[in-house]
């Protein structure tokens, strides 16, 4: 089944590129395998799948070997607590929900332990639901932006949107469009950081995210199938 969605995914992403005038390599496909046993993140792996995204720091760890295969590119993409940051850090190629300077701070630091800079984007809450992660004013966004400037630990790679769930496509669509003027705005202001990933768009909404200039989808249920939370 693996290979049929991830086949299907491929194309729909393929004709959102071209219906926007997009070209295929601005745009990656990161499997979203939270609850999903490691054999199937394993199928994916086997089909060419190499980008994969987890929301919690523990299944992380429980889930995944010390040694992954070749070229298997793993991103916390959750809600990550500061006093969890030093067991993540030497687990993951980057960390795509940064949203406070607590937080890009704290994994500098447990970075540089390491030796290494770790690859972040910072979560913007466009979708003013309340119970939502991520910066809501450019303000405060910028006054993270100024201080990420001098971490050595933390390499900016852009930001990272959840859009508004179950609202019509226009609300959606608007949504994503300001993730994309915040990241004019910020190239603008901060020309020496690079903004260059905007993580938006997920299994319900991909397509409309590549037409607003995603650069990464999200992609979870529709390529592994629905989640079992009563796990
Ligand atoms: C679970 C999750 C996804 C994938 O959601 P689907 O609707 O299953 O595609 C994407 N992004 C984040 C941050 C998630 O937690």
């Amino acid at each position: 089944m693996i290979r049929e969605n991830l086949m299907m995914i491929l194309e729909e992403i393929e004709t959102a590129a071209k219906k926007s005038g997009r070209s295929l390599c601005d745009i990656s496909l990161m499997a979203v395998s939270k609850l999903h046993p490691y054999e199937e993140i394993l199928e994916a792996y086997h089909c060419g799948q190499r980008l994969f995204g987890e929301n919690k720091v523990q299944e992380v760890q429980a889930k995944f070997p010390s040694l992954r295969p070749e070229g298997m590119d793993l991103h916390l993409i959750g809600h990550l607590q500061t006093n969890k940051v030093k067991k993540i850090v030497g687990l993951v190629d980057g960390i795509d929900s940064v949203d406070s300077l607590k937080l890009a701070t704290k994994i500098s630091e447990e970075a540089l332990v390491l030796g290494k800079a770790m690859p972040i984007l910072l979560e913007f809450n466009t979708s003013g639901e309340e119970n939502k992660s991520g910066f809501t004013s450019t303000e405060e966004l910028f006054r993270v932006l100024d201080v990420i400037e001098g971490l050595k630990g933390v390499s900016l790679q852009g930001l990272m949107t959840i859009g508004p769930l179950g609202k019509n496509d226009d609300t959606i669509r608007k949504a994503f469009r300001q993730l994309k003027e915040i990241q004019i705005l910020c190239r603008y202001r901060y020309p020496s950081l690079c903004f260059e990933t905007l993580s938006m768009g997920m299994s319900s909404d991909f397509a409309l995210a590549i037409e607003e200039g995603s650069t990464v989808v999200r992609v979870g249920t529709r390529l592994f199938g629905q989640r079992d939370y009563t796990k």
